[in-house]
Order: structure tokens, then sequence, then C-alpha cells
């Protein structure tokens, strides 16, 4: 046996990764016996290839030399003094075979042995009495080939995986990702101890980007946020585009950094940079919600769900908020729920009720009429003021039918006696939604409630708020028009609250403009409160508008109003929305 166990040159330095520079194939020649090698050595000069040999007569000798350089092949004697062919075998293997392709060479024929040799990673089996010039070619090919097409294998299902993985847009982790990525942060934040936090990021208005400028450009804008959310975010953070304009981040922080405002800051920063888009300037803005593990839960389900609920509210708060989940915000969702769940049954189940408060003219302080005001007489929770359900059920639309109601109701009352003792009816005023215009034909059951009832459509008002006429006034104009042709007045609500604009007024066949209780807050000590309301008064009878001040709680407020010319009254002070019955025994001692 040959002392020196490396036959050749001592293998270079290279790392075994980098494929030597030259052309030649490089091949590692383990046997110890050197007959053999000898023959091996014969068979593979045949080759027009270039090839470099490296010999080896062990099994240790073997693995230092494939170990310090990279082998196209290696022809591995099985039995070996040191260990057997299949142990090299397994410790090649387990550094990694990279893009060497083995071949076992053995004295016997062994199906058993073949198949454990081709397990553990080699490429063939060849009987040292076939070895052949041509046997030993066609075996490196094979091996190479079939080396090849395993790491073709390889890469397209790194490329399926990144497909699956992977938002096509914006090169962002996609929520597949995501979901997975949540489940193994928490198991780990769970099992360190460590904190983490969900950002979820919805953008405001994407669809009018969509809508007015298109989808190409919508995709453009995508595209910019995800860039720049990669910039703010750190190593080791988790950013993914969820679909649509929704994104998510999840982050890490150790005990002394709990901060995960300052990135939601950045976040919004920067995002609402304007963004220059096939020659346009663009901007955008985000609402970001907020959970926390282990504060607000330590299930990753339930974590996204806080998020996205915290979102939400950002959003309903306008563009640009940030809102962190709470204890309360979900009680308050799912106290929403069970309110929108509750109305169904409310007006089918009798619960509503209507209440009235008086109106007062201001000359004699009597009354001249009342507003409807919705109540609930809830079942469990009592009686409930319509704050606390009127805005669930305009966006849930079951205000379409609670409206509905309230019309119907209002004109049975007037009918059945609302009246003074005289007999000489008040003016009653009901509150319209936005959305009852909208979505329903409010003219047509207006006019159906007076024609049942026979009231008279002159003591019948509605109120509508600003809010009903940014949606589309055109199309309000021309239904109020209708209502107005019926007999029926029309008050504009609140005034002085939403986005009041002067020409709207003079566009609407309004008779009455209520003040809204926000004018009293400083009357009578503010004195520019005061020339305010005189001012607002004024404007509204060069109008010919009858003006009715809301929310007078005090003495003084009344008589300032008055002399700044309000026709009527409304306020606790003369007195609380009341149920039907107290408001007649309060005719009667009018
Ligand atoms: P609104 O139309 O401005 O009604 C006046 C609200 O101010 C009433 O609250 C009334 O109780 C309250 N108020 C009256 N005088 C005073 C006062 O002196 N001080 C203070 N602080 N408040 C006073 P309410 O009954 O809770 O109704 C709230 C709002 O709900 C109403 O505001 C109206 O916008 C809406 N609403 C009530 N009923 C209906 C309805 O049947 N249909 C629709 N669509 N909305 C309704
Ligand atoms: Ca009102
Ligand atoms: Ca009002």
């Amino acid at each position: 046996m040959n002392p020196n166990p490396l036959l050749s040159d001592p293998p270079s330095v290279e790392s075994k990764d980098v494929a030597p520079k030259s052309e030649a194939v490089r091949i590692l020649v383990v046997d110890d016996d050197e007959v053999d090698r000898m023959s091996i050595l014969r068979a593979l000069r045949h080759w027009t290839t270039p090839l470099e040999i490296v010999e080896a007569s062990t099994g240790e000798a073997a693995l230092e030399a494939f170990g310090a350089s990279h082998f196209d092949a290696v022809l591995l004697d099985y039995r070996l003094p040191d260990m057997d062919g299949l142990d090299v075998l397994r410790r090649m293997t387990s550094g990694q075979l990279g893009s060497t392709a083995v071949i076992i060479l053995t004295g016997m024929d062994n199906d058993a042995l073949a198949e454990q040799c081709i397990e553990a990673g080699a490429q063939d089996f060849v009987l040292k009495q076939e070895i052949s010039s041509r046997r030993l070619l066609r075996a490196i090919m094979h091996a190479r080939m079939r080396h090849k097409i395993e790491l073709d294998l390889l890469e397209s299902r790194e490329h399926l995986r990144k497909l699956a993985e992977q938002d096509q847009l914006t090169g962002l982790a996609n929520r597949y990702f995501f979901d997975q990525s949540l489940r193994s942060a928490i198991a780990r934040a769970n099992r360190y101890n460590e904190s983490l936090a969900l950002l979820m990021l919805d953008l405001d208005d994407f669809k009018l980007v969509n809508d007015s400028q298109g989808h190409d450009v919508g995709d453009l804008m995508l595209r910019m946020v995800a860039d720049r959310l990669r910039e703010v975010v750190r190593d080791g953070d988790i950013l993914c585009r969820l679909g649509g304009d929704e994104f998510a981040i999840l982050t890490f922080r150790d005990g002394h950094d709990l901060n995960f405002h300052l990135l939601a800051e950045r976040l919004v920063k920067v995002l609402i940079e304007p963004m220059m888009i096939n020659g346009a300037q663009l901007t955008t803005a985000v609402s970001i919600g907020i959970a926390v593990f282990p504060e607000n839960t330590t299930d990753a389900a339930e974590l996204f769900k806080c998020a996205d609920l915290a979102m939400y509210r950002a959003k309903s708060e306008g563009h640009n908020q940030i809102c962190y989940f709470s204890e309360d915000l979900q009680n308050q969702v799912e106290r929403r729920v069970q309110v929108e769940y509750d109305l169904r049954s409310a007006v089918s189940g009798n619960q509503l009720e209507l209440f009235y408060q008086p109106q007062i003219y201001s000359e004699d302080e009597k009354i001249c009429g009342a507003e409807a005001l919705i109540r609930w007489n809830h079942p469990t929770r009592g009686l409930m003021g319509p704050g606390e359900f009127l805005d669930i059920a305009e966006t849930t639309g079951q205000i379409v039918s609670i409206g509905a109601w309230v019309i119907e109701t209002a004109c049975n009352h007037m009918k059945e006696g609302l009246r003074r003792p005289d007999g000489s009816p008040i003016k009653v005023a009901v509150n319209i939604s936005p959305r009852q215009i909208r979505e329903s034909d409010i003219v047509a059951l207006i006019r159906d409630n007076i024609e049942r009832t026979g009231v008279n459509p002159h003591d019948l008002l509605v109120e509508v708020t600003e809010s009903l006429l940014i949606d589309d006034l055109e199309r309000t104009q021309a239904i109020l028009d209708e209502v107005a042709a019926l007999g029926v007045q029309i008050a504009i609500d609140d005034f002085g609250t939403g986005y009041s604009s002067l020409a709207y007024l003079k566009m609407l066949p309004l008779s009455t403009l209520k003040v809204d209780k926000s004018f009293l807050d400083y009357i009578p000590e503010g004195e520019k409160d005061c020339r305010m309301l005189k001012a607002l008064i004024q404007m509204a009878h060069s109008m010919d508008f009858k003006v009715v001040v809301e929310g007078v709680e005090t003495r003084e407020q009344a008589d300032v109003s008055r002399s700044y010319g309000a026709d009527i009254f409304q306020g606790y002070y003369f007195a609380k929305p009341m149920p039907l019955l107290q408001l007649e025994e309060r005719l009667k001692n009018d």
C-alpha cells in the first residue's frame, strides 16, 4: 500500500462549492488496490475530454480530498481498509454532494447493496469486472446528466415555491407565506417569550385611483407602495401583500423596544409622499391597525383578526390613522354585531317608539309643533336612543324599513289626535336619512301615508341633513322638489355642522333652517358666538326660511335667540323628547 494516501498532487485549497475554472473534468478515484486504480486510470485515459484525476487509497484520504476541492465525479471502491464505501458516501453527502456525481465500484454483484448506495446518494453502481472506458464514461455522463436533472427539478420546485409564496405584482411575500410565517413566529415567540406586533395596512381610497387612473396606474402605485414599505421594515420583519391594497407587517421586538407605533408612523410618513406615476403626481393615504402579541392574544388567527379589526377602526376615523386593538374595541364590535342582529326584529317586534320633542314659538312660547325622535325599547338593554343604533341601521340599510316605519307611525299619530285641545293640529317633523332617500321611493312613501291617513301635508315636515347633499346633489334636489310639491315642508337640520355650502340653500326647496345646538354653546357670554348666531338667523331670514334654534338649555339662550329673530325654539329648557301620551297631556295644559 502506498504510504501516502494522496497519490497525486495535494488538492488545491479552493472551496468545494466553487467549480474549477478549467474545462477539465475532475475525478476523484478512491481505491486501496493499486492494480484496480491503474485499470481505472487506463480506462479513463481513452477519453478525449481533458481530465484531472486525484487518487486516494483510504476513506479518510478520500474525504479529505473531497472536502478540499470540487470534483465532478467520484469513483468510489466499496471496500476500503478504514471504512466501507457506504460510510464514505454518507459522510460526503452529509456535507452535501453539490454537483458531484458518485459512482460506486464493487467486486460483487449485490442488488441490495446497490440499492443502499443509490439511496445514500450515489448515482451509479458499477461492477469492477465490467469496468471499461465506455462503461465508466457512460456512468459518469449519466451520473452528471441525472444530477443536472435533479438540480433543474430542485430549481423549478424552488420556482414553484416562490410562485406559491410570492405576490407576482410586488414581489412581496403573499398571504399564504404570511400565514405560515405568522404561525411559526407565534410558536417561536411563545417559546422564547418574545413580543411581536402585526400591523395591517390598507390604502385609503385606492379604488378611486383604479377607477379614475386605470388599473395599470393602480398596479404601479401598489408596486411603489411595496418598495417604500421595503425601505422601512427592518431585517427579520416579514412584509407581505395580503391582496388588493392590503399589506401586513410582522415585526419583532425585544423587551427594550416595544414601540411599534414609531414603525407605524414611519410607514405613514413614507406612504404619503407624492408618487410620480406615468408623469402624473399621485398621493395615497393609509389606515393601519396594530395588534400585539402576547398582550392582545396568543393565537395566530386571533392576532390577525385583532389587527384587522383595529385597521377597520382606523379606517373609520379618516385617512392616515393608526389604531391599536383593545378590549374596548372588541366589546364595541361585539355589541355592534349584537345590535345589528337584534335590530332585525325591532320593527316586527313592535320595539320601536316615537318620542316627541315640543317646538316652541319664540313669540308666545307656546307649542307649535314637535319633532319625532326614535327610541328603541330593547328587550334586555332597555330604552335606547338613536345614537346607539341608528348609525348601524344606516350602514346595514335597515334604516330604510325603520325610516318607513317612522313616517307611517308619525302620520298615524297625527291622524289619531296629536293636536291641541281645540282640535287644531300641530306640525310634526320627521328625520329622513341619506340612505332612505337614495334607496327607497321616499316620495311615494310620503304620498301614500298622507293619502292613507288624510293628514294635511302642510303639517308634515321632513328634516334632512347637509351630509345628504354632497353625494348626488342633482338627484337629491329632484326628489326633494317632488316632496315639496306634495305640500310637505322641508327643513335643513343641524345647519352649520356639515359641509355647509350656502349654494345648497338656494337650490333646495327649503322652508326651515335648524341652527345646530353647537351655535348656542357660548351664548350669551361669547361675543363672537353671539354675532355669528345673529348673522346666521339674518341670512336665513333673507332667504325666507323660518329659523328653529335647537338645543336651547337656558333662559338666556332663549332670550338672546329671540332678540336675534329666531322663530322657534327647541331644547331641554322647554321640554325633552317625551312619549306621545305625555305630549298630549302637555298640549292640554299649554
Ligand atoms: P336631531 O335631529 O338633531 O335631534 C335633536 C337631538 O338633540 C335629539 O337627540 C334631542 O334629544 C337632542 N336635544 C334636543 N334638545 C336638546 C338640548 O337642549 N340639549 C341637548 N344636549 N340635546 C338636545 P336624539 O333624540 O338622541 O336624536 C339624535 C339624532 O338621531 C337626531 O338628531 C337625529 O339626527 C337622529 N334621529 C332621531 N330620530 C330619527 C329618525 O326617526 N330617523 C332618522 N333618520 N334619524 C333620527
Ligand atoms: Ca332633526
Ligand atoms: Ca338637529
